[in-house]
């Protein structure tokens, strides 16, 4: 008789064991004490979020200042830019070399007195390159508040930041169930981190952000584990075959530790008309980037089934004829 719940019970029957009458354990409990043995992190180092877009969201919300700076690399996934602009703080960018590797030193020397906060990530979207984890030490030691994006990591031969942890106060790393784990309609998003700031990340958000049945069957999905890899293993594979087959029609595509690939295509094919007759054409949906920054004549297609990957290897033999 404590929340103002329907005691009468849902309009609908409980699904998976769970009675959505009742709202979800606010701070997903179960599932911050299994995803911290998974990543091998203590359950309070453990916040749980509506997919990682809301703990990014939240990590704004919570350390940054109106006068204050947020640090990262271009290209790189666009919310930080997105969430950033809504609570009208200011994003500075640093370009990545050729190849889209991050001259660290150079990296560094953009931190000043005013960065509050710098997402780096890695591997990196749309890229697909991982960032060493002696960079991102390095990038630690400047002290401002780190944030690591490892949405993809489990596709990656490096090592996660998580291990960087117990030395680094001011690390917060990012994993979503959206990538490896096959989740993205679920919404679930997790950030490991220091006490004190998965404290303040608790105090900003809205307490039943993660519904139940998305605790419940995140949980379920723990419980497999060897599922998600052996997953990660078959589209690793298919990314090599897609990727050698792309080369082969004439196309450069950038090494990705990722589920998808940069593809960057010669001057005299367009990248923009290339996506419009994909979709047109043949109902594929690849994303464009050839009006960003570094990303003149580039597509992104994430690796699918081999039959999906196959459609798509026929329709641009088609369209290049
Ligand atoms: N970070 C990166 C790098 C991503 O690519 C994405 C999704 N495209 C997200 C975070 C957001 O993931 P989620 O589904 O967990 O909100």
């Amino acid at each position: 008789m404590d929340a103002n719940e329907n005691a009468f019970g849902s309009t609908i029957p409980k699904i998976a064991g769970v009675d959505l009458s009742r709202y979800p354990d606010p701070l997903a409990e179960k599932l911050r004490v299994e995803f911290g043995k998974f990543a091998g992190v203590s359950a309070k180092k453990v916040i749980v979020g509506n997919g990682s877009d809301e703990i990014i969201w939240l990590i704004l919300l919570a350390f940054v200042e109106a006068d204050e700076e947020v640090l990262t690399f271009t290209p790189t996934f666009s919310m930080y830019r997105v969430f950033a602009n809504l609570l009208g703080l200011r994003v500075r960018e640093a370009s990545f070399e050729t190849n889209f590797m991050l001259d660290t030193e150079k990296f560094i020397s953009k931190i000043s007195a005013k960065t509050k906060l710098i997402f780096l990530c890695s591997p990196n979207n749309p890229t697909g390159q991982v960032l060493p984890l002696a960079d991102i030490e390095k990038i630690l030691r400047s002290k401002k508040i780190v944030v690591v994006d490892e949405a993809y990591i489990e596709f990656a031969p490096e090592k996660s930041s998580v291990r960087l942890l117990a030395k680094y106060p001011n690390l917060i790393v990012l994993r979503t169930f959206s990538k490896a784990w096959g989740l993205a309609g679920l919404r679930i998003g997790c950030a490991l981190a220091d006490l004190a700031a998965i404290a303040i990340l608790q105090k900003v958000r809205a307490p039943y952000s993660v519904d139940s049945l998305s605790q419940k069957f995140a949980l379920d999905a723990l419980k497999n584990s060897a599922k998600m890899m052996a997953t990660v293993k078959k589209i690793l594979a298919e990314k090599e075959k897609l990727t050698a087959k792309l080369w082969s029609l004439g196309f450069t595509v950038f090494p990705s530790d990722t589920n998808f690939v940069l593809v960057k295509f010669p001057p005299e094919i367009s990248a923009a008309a290339i996506q419009k007759k994909l979709l047109q054409n043949f109902g594929i949906v690849v994303r464009d980037f050839s009006n960003k920054k570094l990303l003149a004549n580039c597509v992104r297609i994430t690796v699918g089934t081999s039959a999906e990957n196959s459609k798509l290897l026929a329709a641009l033999t088609k369209i290049l004829k």
